[in-house]
């Protein structure tokens, strides 16, 4: 008796499994579907940039061994000839990657210093890191670069988070602006990794994909904290020149990153790994790059040589509907904002050649 009703539940689940698979056929989960689409427009599938560029954020962690030569040939292919590698680190391996430019390629590679946030809250913290700073650009760093551990991650010898703003960490902003150098820097995520991860979040795939980035009002604290940590320490030192990486979070809301920028003349915007922001709403951005065009630079994050094309299709073109490369950064198709080329001079290379030092301006145009 007991065996049949059991071989009568195994039929009922394969049943039950069969009708499932055969409804797939009219149902289709969010992860699979991604038709090509049918739209048949002007396309400009642009694979190097209108005029040479200099990528702001980029990240070569093996540059003081690496063979730059492989570098170089996906960089000219690119139109790309200036390359700021932000994971520079300090003392002798930032010693190491100058070196290796030095010795190869003088003129195309840009390196940043990074922090070394151990010991924070132990007597003289702040004025030694300012010196190791000063060292650094003696060695040859032309910014420094804070990663997102800052206000994430990073502990004070008591255990305590170190805030962005947190005072201690004041010689090293008054430091690099004494030495006249940018601060670029990534503060907390996007404000979806704090939403809950359900059909409402834009980020739901991310999340999905990469369970890691989820955050919470307490893990490590709520994301406007974060984010005003970074504005008020932008305000507290109004003479370093700073880069907020990724549009500051508000490549989704230009109007309010507008007001920020009035609001802070010291500060700049890199767009790193947000193009598809900026591509979905091509008039509210172009209006945005109009007013603001001396204060953004071009940033991309990952070294990917092939999706710079939707980087410069975005910037320069005005197709229509064209695919982004990362479903889990935009499942909506991408708008060009057909960018003047006196602003696309700026965002490409001008304005970074006026924030940051020492990069040969003769190897572009007026
Ligand atoms: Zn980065």
């Amino acid at each position: 008796m007991k065996f049949s009703m059991k071989k009568y539940l195994a039929f009922f689940l394969i049943f039950i499994s069969l009708a499932g698979r055969s409804q797939t056929t009219q149902r289709m989960d969010f992860e699979n579907y991604n038709p090509p689409s049918t739209l048949v427009v002007p396309q400009h599938k642009l694979t190097m940039a209108k005029f040479p560029f200099i990528d702001v954020h980029n990240h070569q962690e093996e540059m003081p061994d690496m063979d730059l030569g492989t570098l170089i040939t996906d960089m000219d292919k690119l139109n790309m000839k200036v390359m700021v590698n932000l994971s520079g680190r300090n003392g002798d391996l930032l010693k190491r990657s100058v070196q290796n430019i030095k010795d190869h390629y003088p003129k195309r590679f840009i390196v940043f210093a990074n922090v070394d946030f151990n010991g924070v809250g132990s007597e003289g913290w702040g004025e030694k890191a300012a010196r190791q700073l000063e060292t650094d650009v003696r060695n040859g760093a032309n910014g420094l670069k804070i990663f997102k551990n800052l206000g994430f991650s990073v502990r004070d010898i008591h255990g305590k988070r170190v805030t962005v703003d947190d005072p201690r960490l004041d010689p090293i902003w008054e430091k690099a602006g004494e030495l006249k150098i940018p601060v670029l820097i990534h503060t907390a995520d996007p404000k979806p990794f704090w939403d809950p991860m359900d059909s409402m979040n834009e980020r739901w795939l991310e999340l999905a994909t990469h369970p890691g980035r989820k955050r919470s009002n307490s893990d490590p604290a709520p994301w406007d904290t974060l984010i005003s940590e970074q504005h008020r320490m932008f305000k507290n030192h109004p003479h370093t020149t700073f880069i907020a990486a990724h549009f500051g979070w508000y490549p989704n809301n230009l109007a309010k990153l507008g007001q920020l920028l009035d609001e802070m003349p010291n500060v700049n915007v890199e767009f790193g790994a947000v193009i598809a922001e900026l591509g979905r709403q091509p008039r509210m951005a172009k209006q945005f790059f109009t007013k603001y065009q001396d204060r953004i630079l071009f940033g991309k994050d990952s070294w990917v040589p092939e999706e710079y094309t939707t980087y410069f299709r975005v910037l320069e073109t005005e197709d229509e509907y064209f695919p982004y490369h990362k479903k889990y950064h935009a499942f909506w198709a991408m708008y060009g904002m057909g960018l003047p080329d006196d602003i696309l001079k700026k965002v490409y290379y001008k304005n970074a050649l006026r924030i940051i030092p020492n990069i040969d301006k003769t190897l572009f145009p007026e």
